[in-house]
C-alpha cells in the first residue's frame, strides 16, 4: 500500500556517505571512537544491517521507516540518596522499538557508557531476535548510566526502585517485560518485581524475568543465553560433520553470557583455550579450567592473575589461533581494524552487535562463518519467555523441561536460518534478518495503521 511515511529528523537513517555494496563505506568509519560516538555508530550499524536486508526483500518502501523507527524512547532522571548522604542524579532510558507481535521485551543494562542511541540499537536488535525465534514479543531495551561495580548494594537497590518507578507507565506483564542484561542480575530483577508490585498493590510475577528461582524465576534462566550459544554452535557444527570435541574456542567477555557459554562448551568436550574480561584475559593452548577461572573471576573481579594460563590482551584473544571465536562482551568489539587478523573460521556473536558492518564484510570476504547475535544469543529471551508464561499461569517447570524446550527452539531457529541461507545463497545474518523482518512486517501489515 502506498503510505508516504518518513522518519522524524532525529531518526535520520544512515548518512549517505556510509553506504556501499552492503551500505558501508569502510574508509568513512574510523576505528577508535569515543564511547558516545561508538553508540551513535551502533545505532547506525543496526540500521545498516536492517537496510542491507530490507532492500533485497521487495517489501513496500513505506514500511522501511515504520520497521526501523523506535515506537518511543523515554529518558528519566533518577535522584538517589547515596551512602554518604549526598544525592546523585542518574539518567536512565527505556527504548521500545516495535510491539506488532506482542508486548515489548528486553533487558536492562547498568553501565557507565549507556546512552539513548545504544538503547535504540539494542531495542531494534531485540525486535528481530524475538521474531526470529518466534516468540510473541516485540523488542525493547532499558539502561541506567552508572558503574554498578562502584555502587553499594543499598545504592543499587535505591537506584533500581527509583528507575522502575520512573518507567512505570511503560512496563507491565502485557506491556513491556524487562530482564537482566550487562551489569544487572537476578537480585536487581527482584527489586524490579517488588517495586512494580508495591505500586500496583499486588504481586505481579510476570512483569519481569530473570528473577531468582525463589521468587518465581525460571530454573535455568541464568545460564540460558550461554546454553543457547552452545545449542546453536553444536547444531551448526553438525552441518559440517564436526563435533564440539573437534574445536578450540576463544571467548571474549566472562560475565553471565561468556562464562556460561564457556562452561557448557567445556562440559561437552570443546577446548576453551582463551577467555577475557574488560581488563584482559588468559590463554592456555591445552585448555582452561573454566569452573576454576569462573570462581577466580567472581572472587577477584579480574582474570589476569589466574594461575591456569598466561596473560593476554583482548586484542590477542580476538586474534589467537582457534577454530571458534565467541565475542560475549559488548557491541563493536570486532571492528575493521581487528577483523583482518582474526584466525577463527567461525565467529559466534554471543554479545549483541559485537561485529561492525565493515568488519562483517571483511570476515565474510575471508570465508569466516558468522552465527549472528539475533540467533546465537536468543537463548536468554527464550527462557525469559518460559518464565513469563510460568508467572502468568503460576505453574512452574522442571529444569529438564526448560532445557529441552530451549534446545528445541534454538535448533528450530537455526534450521530455519540454515534453510533460508541455502535457498537464498546468502550468509547467516542476511538469512536471519530476512526471516525476522518478514515476520514483523507481516504482523504490521495485517494490523494496519492506527487510526
Ligand atoms: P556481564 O556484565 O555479565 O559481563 C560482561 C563481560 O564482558 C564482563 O566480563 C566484562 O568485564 C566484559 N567486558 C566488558 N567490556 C569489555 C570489552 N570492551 N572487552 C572485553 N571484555 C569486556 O554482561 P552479560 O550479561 O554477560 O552480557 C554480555 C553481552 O551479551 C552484552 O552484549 C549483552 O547485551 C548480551 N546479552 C546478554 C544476555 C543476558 O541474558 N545477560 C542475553 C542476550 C545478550
Amino acid at each position: 500500500m502506498g503510505w508516504n511515511l518518513s522518519l522524524p529528523s532525529f531518526l535520520d537513517p544512515v548518512p549517505p556517505f556510509y553506504r556501499n555494496r552492503y551500505g558501508v563505506t569502510m574508509s568513512q568509519i574510523t576505528d577508535r571512537l569515543h564511547p558516545k560516538q561508538q553508540h551513535s555508530r551502533f545505532w547506525q550499524n543496526a540500521h545498516l544491517y536492517f537496510d542491507r536486508v530490507y532492500q533485497t526483500m521487495h517489501l513496500d518502501e513505506a514500511w522501511r521507516a515504520v520497521l526501523s523507527s523506535p515506537k518511543r524512547v523515554l529518558t528519566v532522571s533518577c535522584p538517589v540518596r547515596m551512602d554518604n548522604g549526598h544525592i546523585q542524579v542518574f539518567t536512565g532510558f527505556r527504548a521500545q522499538h516495535n510491539n506488532a507481535r506482542g508486548p515489548f521485551k528486553g533487558g536492562i543494562r547498568y553501565d557507565s557508557s549507556v546512552d539513548r542511541d545504544e538503547m535504540m540499537a539494542l531495542a531494534m536488535l531485540q525486535t528481530w531476535k524475538n521474531a526470529l525465534v518466534n516468540l510473541p514479543f516485540g523488542g525493547a531495551k532499558g539502561g541506567v548510566v552508572c558503574d554498578p561495580h562502584k555502587l553499594s548494594s543499598g545504592e543499587k537497590e535505591r537506584l533500581t526502585r527509583r528507575y522502575v518507578s520512573e518507567i512505570m507507565p511503560l512496563i507491565g506483564p502485557g506491556q513491556d517485560i524487562p530482564a537482566p542484561d550487562a551489569g544487572t542480575d537476578a537480585q536487581i530483577m527482584s527489586w524490579v518485581l517488588d517495586t512494580y508490585s508495591m505500586m500496583v498493590g499486588h504481586q505481579e510475577l510476570a512483569v519481569v524475568t530473570g528473577k531468582p528461582v525463589s521468587l518465581g524465576g525460571a530454573v535455568g534462566r541464568e545460564e540460558a543465553t550461554g546454553r543457547g550459544v552452545m545449542n546453536v554452535l553444536r547444531k551448526f557444527l553438525k552441518t559440517q560433520n564436526k563435533s564440539l570435541a573437534d574445536i578450540k574456542i576463544a571467548v571474549q567477555g566472562f560475565g553471565n553470557v561468556g562464562f556460561h557459554a564457556a562452561r557448557l562448551l567445556d562440559e561437552r568436550d570443546a577446548t576453551v583455550i582463551a577467555v577475557s574480561a574488560k581488563e584482559g584475559g588468559i590463554y592456555n593452548s591445552g585448555g582452561i579450567d573454566i569452573d576454576e577461572a569462573g570462581r577466580y573471576y567472581r572472587e577477584n573481579g579480574v582474570l589476569a592473575d589466574f594461575p591456569g594460563g598466561e596473560v593476554i590482551t583482548n586484542e590477542e584473544l580476538l586474534t589467537c589461533e582457534c577454530d571458534v571465536l565467541i565475542p560475549a562482551a559488548m557491541e563493536n568489539t570486532v571492528d575493521e581494524s581487528i577483523a583482518p587478523h582474526i584466525a577463527a573460521h567461525i565467529v559466534v556473536e554471543a554479545a549483541n552487535g559485537p561485529i561492525t558492518p565493515a568488519a562483517d564484510e571483511i570476515l565474510r570476504d575471508n570465508g569466516v562463518t558468522i552465527l549472528p547475535d539475533i540467533l546465537a544469543n536468543a537463548g536468554g529471551v527464550t527462557v525469559s519467555y518460559f518464565e513469563w508464561v510460568q508467572g502468568l499461569q503460576n505453574y512452574f517447570w522442571e529444569a529438564k523441561e526448560v532445557n529441552d524446550e530451549l534446545q528445541r527452539i534454538m535448533e528450530r531457529a537455526f534450521d530455519a536460518v540454515n534453510a533460508k541461507a541455502d535457498e537464498a545463497d546468502c550468509d547467516y545474518r542476511t538469512a536471519a534478518y530476512t526471516i525476522a523482518i518478514s515476520r514483523v512486517a507481516e504482523a504490521c501489515r495485517v494490523k494496519g495503521l492506527f487510526p
